[in-house]
């Protein structure tokens, strides 16, 4: 049976762990929060007292933290994580951060004669917990066929994007994307809504017409169109509003780098960045309704 060492179990990384104890895989687990971990360990894993603890014996580390710096942080170093794991082992970095971060955790990983992919996901709280999320795979090939049943427990696309650091440059374009469509739909439902449309059918039409999008299939943000989402619970959980700022600042930058032209992504950071001023940053990603009118403010 395969060890697997999981360290960060917030939103993302607890229910992508918990796929795979359900998949029969040994799993250490690790998170500067311990209820988390207490958690997991009732359901199966071993609670690792810290982050060496976690890998000591593990065949394949995956990691879920919220940005780059945390990922340098963990891996990186005299001290970082890479010293501590074992040649020829298999580390997956799904966390989605910088491609020059990628790219510096996979030069010093291979120098150590280990082997890493960045995979960042997407399918959100939902999917990892359905275990439907998509990984967008940067590195070698052969790896990612070796990865390919850990990744087959948490996931349902596994796409290979390229070389090292293609997984996160892949990601930053989605989530440019994303960004916009939640945008758009926020402000199409309120602009509907204040002339008397009713919400759900508005969303139902919008969904089935040519303005139909991912937001408007399973993410709405109006509250009560869809039970099951963030709006409809005071923007609680989901992917909070700050880790979109920061994906958006990462499309930024390569966009600078690249020299190209992003002025729907530039707007997108711009109505974000006003969130976070407003104090809403820890709220799901969705909360930019507010910006344009929703009828619940609690
Ligand atoms: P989160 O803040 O809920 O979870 C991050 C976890 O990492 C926290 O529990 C934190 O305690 C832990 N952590 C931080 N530093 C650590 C360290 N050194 N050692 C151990 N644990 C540490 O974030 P999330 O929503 O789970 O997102 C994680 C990553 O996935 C981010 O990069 C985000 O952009 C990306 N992502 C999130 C979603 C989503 O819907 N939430 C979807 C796709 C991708």
């Amino acid at each position: 049976m395969t060890k697997i060492a999981f360290i960060g179990l917030g939103h993302m990384g607890l229910p992508m762990a918990r796929n795979l104890l359900k998949a029969g895989f040994e799993l250490s687990v690790y998170d500067l929060v311990p209820e988390v971990v207490a958690e997991l360990a009732a359901e199966g894993a071993r609670a690792a007292n810290d982050t060496h603890d976690a890998v000591h014996d593990a065949e394949v580390v995956v990691s879920m933290l919220p940005a780059s710096r945390h990922v340098e942080g963990l891996y990186l170093g005299d001290d970082g994580l890479l010293a501590y794991i074992r040649p020829g082992s298999l580390v997956l970095e799904c966390s989605t951060i910088a491609p020059d971060a990628a790219k510096k955790v996979h030069q010093a990983a291979a120098e150590l004669g280990i082997e890493l992919l960045d995979a960042p996901v997407s399918g959100g709280t939902a999917g990892a917990a359905a275990g439907t999320l998509t990984f967008m795979v940067g590195g070698d090939n052969a790896v990612l066929e070796k990865a390919r049943p850990v990744f087959q427990a948490m996931g349902k696309n596994i796409f290979h994007a390229g070389p090292a650091g293609a997984g996160q440059l892949a990601k930053v374009c989605n989530n440019q994307l994303l960004a916009v469509q939640m945008i758009g739909t926020a402000e199409a439902m309120a602009l509907g809504v204040a002339n008397g449309l009713d919400a759900s059918t508005l969303a139902e039409i919008m969904r089935q017409s040519s303005g139909g999008n991912w937001v408007l299939e399973r993410y709405n943000p109006w509250p009560g169109v869809i039970d099951t989402t963030p709006a409809s619970h005071g923007y609680e959980g989901g992917f909070m509003s700050e880790l979109m700022a920061k994906d958006l600042g990462l499309a930024q930058q390569t966009a600078l780098a690249s020299g190209n032209s992003t002025p729907m992504g530039a707007l997108a950071l711009q109505l974000y960045r006003l969130l976070l001023r407003q104090g809403l940053g820890q709220k799901d990603f969705s909360v930019v309704q507010r910006l344009f009118g929703e009828p619940d403010n609690s």
